[in-house]
């Protein structure tokens, strides 16, 4: 029967990682998946969660199954951080919002549900580059997936001239991904002012912005300015749909929590498109996974807890800004003549190095630091124990 099943290609990122695990070098270093790592290079439980998870323990709740709409609770705090206090508070019942599996399933879910209600042709734009697995998602919703014209290599930054151009010429009511800050895999994000002369073509062409906001607060360790941009589409009532996950910012990545909403004109247009959000989760997922959104909702209902983990977001956007200027101390240190300034000038979880497919071959080969194929690392697995001997193998691939 499956004789004819041909064997699909390894994940970009995920394969990556499992050729890591099977490497017995003892020098070996992980750059591929995004992880947060303390100095030590071991994962981190966030003292915030360690405290929720106690008080969700001394409740001794049931593991009764939650609506299909996930844990309301959570969901609305989710809604409150990513849109504001003061936007969240004025135009909650505009906002119909659900539970999902993480980042993941606020896309999946988001575009499933748009499939259904988007004229046939309607075709999504992903930035060039970005997370792989956004084209999956939204090419397994059924929809045409193309790139915009995101990162420009020549200048290793945004070549927002052009990105807005092709928003200008795009046919109106287009979906684009939008990464609300910390851009995967480039490290570069728009200026405010930037997100404003977009927001006015998104205005103008009626596009549909689904903001994927997988790292609030990596780009500048305070998560409400990390959400200006989401709080800018929203203000200015652009249509939005916005994708928020926890794995990252708690540390809470195998708990798959996250939230989707969806920006409507009224109450009732809220009740219809949740009533169609749930049409589109029961048959997927039946309803969401109780742990985490436990977890979760405790961290941000409590004011305690919530500057808590305020403090410790800031303490990994910090440790991951201060691993950016030692890799490029360590490469002027060993002799490396390039310019590696766009290292310190990115922001959020990843540095897109611009090193070539065969110097990252060779720095998994010759060298056992792990990394895509892009170019791109992880600085959350540099230390000050490996940072040195990264820069070395940097400086040795590339000085030729
Ligand atoms: N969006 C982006 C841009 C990401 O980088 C990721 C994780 N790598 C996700 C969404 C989804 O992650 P998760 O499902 O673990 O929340």
């Amino acid at each position: 029967l499956w004789a004819g099943v041909p064997k699909a290609p390894p994940d970009p990122v995920l394969g990556v990682a499992e050729a890591f695990k099977k490497d017995p070098a003892t020098n070996k270093v992980n750059l591929s998946v995004g992880a947060y790592r303390d100095d030590n290079g071991k994962p981190v439980v966030l003292e915030c969660v360690r405290k929720a998870q106690q008080i969700v323990i001394e409740k001794n709740l049931d593991n009764e199954y939650l609506p299909i709409q996930g844990n309301d609770v959570f969901t609305h705090a989710a809604l409150k951080l990513g849109y504001g206090e003061a936007f969240y508070n004025s135009n909650k019942d505009r906002l119909a919002g659900v539970q999902v599996l993480s980042g993941t399933g606020a896309l999946r879910t988001g575009f499933d549900f748009l499939k259904k209600f988007l004229p046939a042709e309607t075709t999504v734009y992903v930035p060039n580059p970005t997370w792989p697995n956004h084209n999956n998602i939204a090419r397994d919703a059924g929809f045409k997936v193309e790139f915009y014209t995101y990162y420009d290599p020549a200048t290793k930054s945004v070549n927002f001239s052009k990105l807005l151009d092709e928003a200008k010429v795009f046919k109106n009511g287009s979906v684009f991904i939008l990464h609300a800050c910390a851009h995967n895999p480039t490290g570069c994000d728009l200026s405010i002012n930037q997100w404003k002369e977009l927001r006015d073509v998104f205005l103008k062409k009626n596009h549909i912005a689904f903001m994927d906001m997988a790292y609030q607060g990596f780009t500048s360790g305070d998560c409400q300015k990390d959400s200006e941009a989401v709080r800018l589409f929203a203000d200015s009532n652009v249509n939005m749909l916005l994708g928020q996950s926890f794995a990252k910012s708690m540390g809470l990545y195998g708990q798959r929590i996250g939230s989707l909403s969806v920006l409507t004109q009224n109450a009732n247009e809220t009740q219809n498109v949740l009533s169609q959000l749930k049409q589109v989760i029961r048959p997927n997922i039946s309803s969401p996974p109780l742990h985490g959104a436990r977890i979760a909702e405790i961290i941000l209902t409590n004011p305690e807890l919530l500057q808590l983990w305020y403090r410790e977001v800031k303490i990994m956007a910090d440790r991951i800004a201060q691993m950016r200027v030692q890799l490029v101390k360590n490469l002027k240190d060993v002799g490396s003549q390039h310019d590696w300034s766009h290292i310190t000038n990115q922001r959020g979880m990843f540095a897109y190095t611009g090193v070539n497919k065969q110097q990252v071959e060779s720095l998994i080969n010759d060298y056992h630091i792990y990394l895509v194929g892009s170019g791109r690392i992880s600085i959350a697995g540099l230390n000050t124990k490996n940072v040195g001997y990264v820069a070395e193998a940097f400086h040795n691939v590339t000085k030729n």
